[in-house]
């Protein structure tokens, strides 16, 4: 209980390194970044660990002899974020560290420099590094960053010699306090695909257009935005967030609609069939109304499963069974799953909150949380 008061504690703490003050906002190797680097080393070093910035600015402590297995989640937060999104992983990693020490384990924790995509546009610039992907660091403007927090993005990183990864993490959704449940173990993290498509009817006066003369392209996007929720709700998720409106007047007939899809599911098939459903369904609709369409995809990004047999020793170090789901946000563990074998465990969102200020856990679900982290290291060895 004292050790999860302490990692609450630590969060909350961290939460107070700022760019804006009476907030939480802390981009990619920004000012405020500093001042977590030196509390957590100070906590790692007076644990035993030795520790490190890489090339991309992850902060590296590691702990015993032999190849380590990897305890991780991202340090950088969104604009007015929580104490708890990315942080918790990391401080779980080292609150563990401390429980452990004695016991003859080899674990490395890493604070990921960068995850939310926040200054750069682009997400994941420190663990793509860490499994050697250099793309990002060879950016000019991420390049110029990391140089002037004083690292060298061009440096050779050793390749480790891991054993596996474990990323703790708000589940930033729902799910869990609906079941009344502190935990779950993830199976995979779903595949997304974003697309945008285009409605184009005439805009026209809204008083003198009778009905049937009408070609009303918000009436034609309307009527799909209905059959995107009914498609998520058959299966998976689906989503119209966004919408640009043309002329967008209370005295007009929309000419033009653009309208954002966002399609998740944890198997790749049936999002994909899910999303051309969809794209002949806007066609259709629209062609009864005069509107035509055409889309264009953004985004595809396959589901990424979790490592079958390290998930099921995660799930069995869940006391009375694990409850298993597939998280449907992207994390660190999406990048790192293909390389090296990966697990996740999720931790009760209070309210389903996140990227809020309001995001919150509960000491006795972080108290389990650790729990399962000691039976997990340990039957490692
Ligand atoms: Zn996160």
């Amino acid at each position: 209980m004292k050790a999860a008061q302490a990692v609450v504690d630590h969060c909350r703490h961290i939460a107070t390194y700022s760019e804006v003050s009476g907030q939480t906002t802390r981009t990619f190797l920004s000012p405020p970044m500093r001042g977590v680097h030196e509390y957590l080393t100070n906590w790692m070093r007076s644990l035993g660990m030795s520790t490190r910035l890489d090339r991309a600015g992850n902060l590296r402590g590691t702990y015993g002899q032999g190849p380590a297995f990897v305890i991780a989640s991202h340090l950088d937060t969104v604009p007015n974020a929580g104490a708890f999104d990315g942080i918790l992983g990391v401080v779980m990693g080292i609150m563990l560290v401390e429980l452990l020490a004695g016991e003859p384990c080899s674990v490395e924790v890493i604070g990921f420099s960068e995850e939310e995509g926040v200054r750069f546009g682009v997400p994941f610039i420190g663990s793509r590094s860490w499994m050697g992907d250099r793309m990002l660091l060879d950016r000019p403007d991420v390049a110029e960053v990391i140089r002037a927090y004083g690292l060298d993005p061009s440096a050779d990183e050793p390749a480790g010699n891991y054993r596996g990864y474990l990323e703790f993490h708000i589940e930033q959704g729902p799910v869990l306090e609906s079941l009344n449940l502190p935990l779950a173990v993830v199976d995979s993290i779903v595949g997304l695909s974003r697309w945008e498509l285009t409605f184009t009817g005439h805009a026209n006066h809204a008083g003198t257009t009778p009905m049937p003369l009408r070609r009303d392209a918000l009436a034609a996007a309307a009527e799909w935005i209905l059959a995107v929720e009914a498609e998520g709700q058959a299966d998976g998720v689906a989503t119209v967030g966004h919408l640009q409106l043309e002329p967008n007047a209370r005295n007009a007939i929309n000419g033009q609609v653009v309208a954002s899809l966002d399609v998740r599911h944890p198997r790749d098939e049936v999002r994909l069939a899910a999303v051309e459903r969809l794209l002949a369904r806007a066609s259709a609709n629209a062609a009864r109304r005069g509107v035509s369409v055409t889309s264009r995809l953004h985004l595809d990004q396959v589901a990424v499963p979790m490592d079958p047999a390290l998930t099921q020793q995660l799930a069995d170090a869940v006391e009375g069974g694990a409850h298993r789901m597939t998280s449907g946000a992207g994390h660190d563990a999406m990048i790192v799953a293909p390389h090296l074998p990966a697990a996740m465990l999720f931790l009760r969102s209070p309210g389903g909150v996140s990227h809020h200020p309001t995001e919150n856990v509960l000491v006795e679900d972080v108290v389990a949380a650790l729990q399962v982290g000691m039976r997990f290291l340990k039957c490692l060895n």
